[in-house]
């Protein structure tokens, strides 16, 4: 930690005791901090005082809250290569990829800034003569959300920014393993002008503690969640008993698919950003790929010359681009799938070798078929499973044949083919000859068990905004 310049950015660390939350670096198994958790009564307090701190934020012009709202900004950027570097230290991705999810993370404070000025309501032309009808858009209220590990910035800002823009207040809780990176950037909203009970962060070693209190809580009008299915159907069922809004940023399971058609060498490239970004573990990272009979020597022949080169190893160092994975548990969960993979016939055609600590090798499986375990569930590590297939429609076939519906890539040249095969890839975001597509400007979300409502775009402020119909008559 003694890497981190300037120091008000853990200001919030504290001695151990009974009450803090010590956090590990998963490449060393050094424990950096530690931080304070805030019991039940505590968090009752926190979501008390974000109710009054709201009714105040909301009275203040969206110009204002814009103003705030770009000073955190450019706070954060300032302060880029300090966050990352906490990032990495708490997190384990490369110091480069951890600077590019602070600018990311930031890019949705700057692009919520600029929206926060444009929730417009509408004028309804009415049906009778001596009415006129509008529509307005007020806050929610109060939001909490619940956020992973895997993008410990990122995740938080994508919900922060847009519920402060439209007037609401926020409580987040950020992942057990990853809180310091959320703090840090919750430091610099309080410098940036934002009050301390508008936006508070709030930890404890039981999350469903956390997510009853969050779910049950009457002043909080909105649950945004990012993380797991079963944790996502879970938080729901817990909202049901208020009707609290939510919105689910769930699993996923992508399809990365390579048509004969396809340019190999842009499909590579696709395909090792896609897959081995953070390694492995982001909910949009591609999960199983299906490659055409035509393509399919020269492709895994290409792919694995790449994965070769990837250097593994601790993401404070120097060109390395795969770094530990998150804990024990899923490093387990991973080499199990892998297992289990070899069982039922895969073949390894490059890595699967034992690798110290939290560290695992990036690795290609081939001869994979559609009903193994690997193409079913979310492997969340550095493994790419490859499928051949032979036509169209069972690509699509096989490529919709999951609970989830996050992201899905495709390489083809043939503009027919792109047209009826983005539409009929059941997902909520489709890349075409791209293996990255996150950007704060377009919606993020999935359909079916990957979740409900999107974030970023122009829809994302929408999420904590309630529509208000108002009927004048006797004009
Ligand atoms: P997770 O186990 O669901 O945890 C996510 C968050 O929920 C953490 O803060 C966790 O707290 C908390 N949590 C766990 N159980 C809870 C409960 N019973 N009540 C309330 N909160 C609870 O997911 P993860 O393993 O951290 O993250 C990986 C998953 O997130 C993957 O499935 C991935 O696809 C998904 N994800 C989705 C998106 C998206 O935008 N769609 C983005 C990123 C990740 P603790 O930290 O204390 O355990």
């Amino acid at each position: 930690m003694q890497s981190i310049k300037n120091r008000s950015l853990i200001s919030f660390l504290c001695e151990p005791s009974e009450t803090t939350l010590a956090v590990e670096n998963p490449a060393t198994g050094e424990i950096l901090g530690h931080i304070a958790t805030q019991s039940r009564d505590e968090i009752g307090a926190v979501i008390g005082r974000s109710h009054e701190a709201q009714k105040m934020w909301q009275k203040r012009s969206a110009k204002e809250r814009a103003g705030i709202l770009r000073r955190w900004f450019q706070l954060m950027m300032e302060n880029q290569q300090d966050l990352a570097r906490l990032m990495t230290l708490e997190q384990g991705k490369p110091l480069v990829e951890a600077k590019g999810e602070v600018a990311y993370g930031a890019s949705f404070i700057e692009w919520f800034a600029e929206e926060a000025k444009r929730t417009y309501g509408e004028t309804i032309p009415a049906p009778m003569g001596d009415r006129r009808l509008v529509t307005i858009k007020q806050p929610v209220g109060v939001a909490a959300a619940i956020t992973p590990w895997n993008f410990p910035i990122a995740m938080i800002t994508r919900k922060a920014a847009p519920a402060l823009a439209a007037g609401c207040s926020f409580i987040a809780k950020p992942a057990n393993q990853t809180p310091l990176s959320a703090y840090a950037t919750a430091e610099l909203a309080y410098q940036a002008g934002i009050p301390r009970d508008l936006l508070t962060l709030v930890v404890n070693q039981s999350n469903s503690m956390i997510g009853e209190v969050f779910c049950s809580q009457p002043q909080i009008r909105k649950l945004s969640f990012t993380g797991s299915t079963q944790v996502g159907r879970l938080l729901l069922a817990q909202c049901a008993n208020d009707v609290k809004r939510t919105s689910m940023e769930l699993g996923g399971n992508a399809p990365f698919i390579v048509f004969d058609d396809a340019d190999i060498d842009k499909a590579v490239q696709g395909a090792i950003a896609s897959k081995f970004r953070n390694a492995g573990q982001t909910c949009v990272c591609a999960n199983r790929f299906y490659v055409q009979d035509g393509v399919y020597d020269s492709f895994v022949d290409k792919f694995v010359a790449v994965v070769k080169q990837l250097k593994i190893g601790n993401g404070l160092d120097h060109g390395v681009v795969i770094g530990p994975v998150i804990e024990e548990k899923a490093k387990h969960g991973i080499q199990a799938l892998i297992d289990r993979a070899i069982q039922q016939g895969a073949t390894v055609a490059y890595g699967d070798t034992p690798q110290p600590g939290l560290f695992m090798a990036p690795t290609v499986l081939t001869n994979v078929q559609q009903d193994m375990d690997i193409v079913k569930q979310e492997i969340f590590g550095p493994v790419a499973p490859i499928i051949r297939f032979n036509n169209d429609e069972e690509l699509i076939e096989m490529a919709n044949d999951t609970i989830y519906g996050l992201a899905c890539y495709f390489y083809s040249r043939d503009i027919g083919r792109v047209w009826k095969v983005a539409e009929a890839l059941e997902y909520g975001m489709v890349g075409i000859n791209e293996g990255i597509i996150s950007t704060e400007v377009a919606p993020f979300g999935g359909v079916k068990q990957s979740g409900l409502g999107r974030e970023g775009a122009k829809q994302g402020i929408d999420e904590y905004l309630e529509i208000k119909y108002l009927c004048f008559g006797g004009i």
